[in-house]
């Protein structure tokens, strides 16, 4: 994925975080800020929210911009923690909804944004799809999502030109990592958003250094380097 978003804190709707912003992952599919790797997102987009406590996504392997019926739907989905994306393709890798993220393995939501060379993880006969991002996902999801940190200096030092930019959430904690492409947190009255690129010209907007780890729970956000930095 080359631009996502995370929600943690009251319940907003979708539309709020994805497509009402004047720079959300909507436009952000055709006219990103600070993408470093591609220029546009139009080879997928997925939104996956907690309905209590259970994960549900929309996946889709068209470009965002064009789908009326989610833009139509979106204001209607609320939810107390999201994670969105919208996807460029790595060259090589499939187009196809199974590719796109957010995965999940019933507890978590994850995106990536970033690059790995799949030859370099484990094994996984549990990966939706052959998208690096997906053997990626499966990855984390098998060696515990909870040790993000640890598991992604492991994978980076494992593969020297990766980009792991991951997201991921559990309906109760949002965690992000900053491993070669942009990342930017909001602290806001009813929440946290963390997202690949400010979804506004709002102040308040912080940018997460190359090689952190983002820990956002109900009432804390911290920022850790992470090893290798
Ligand atoms: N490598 C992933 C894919 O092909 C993610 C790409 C990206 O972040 N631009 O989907």
């Amino acid at each position: 994925m080359c631009r996502h978003l995370g929600w943690l804190g009251a319940p907003v709707s979708v539309s709020s975080l994805v497509c009402d912003p004047p720079n959300g992952l909507a436009v952000q599919s055709y006219a990103p800020r600070r993408q470093k790797h591609g220029l546009l997102n139009a080879d997928g987009w997925g939104v996956g929210f907690f309905d209590g406590t259970e994960p549900r996504r929309w996946r889709s392997p068209m470009p965002l911009w064009g789908d009326a019926s989610f833009a139509s739907v979106a204001p209607a989905l609320r939810s107390h923690c999201v994670v969105a994306a919208v996807r460029s393709a790595t060259v090589g890798m499939p187009i196809e909804a199974t590719a796109t993220a957010p995965f999940t393995d019933g507890h978590w939501l994850l995106s990536h944004n970033g690059v790995v060379d799949r030859a370099t993880l484990p094994a996984s006969g549990s990966a939706e799809s052959a998208c690096d991002s997906a053997v990626l996902a499966a990855a984390l999801f098998a060696r515990g999502v909870d040790a993000l940190g640890e598991a992604v200096a492991a994978i980076g030092a494992g593969d020297p030109g990766g980009r792991l930019n991951i997201l991921a959430a559990n309906g109760s904690r949002l965690l992000a990592t900053t491993w070669g492409d942009t990342l930017s947190l909001l602290r806001r009255p009813d929440g946290v958003v963390v997202a690949s690129e400010p979804y506004d010209d709002d102040p308040g907007w912080q940018d997460v250094p190359d090689r952190h780890l983002v820990t956002v729970t109900e009432d804390r956000v911290t920022l850790t380097p992470l090893e290798g930095s």
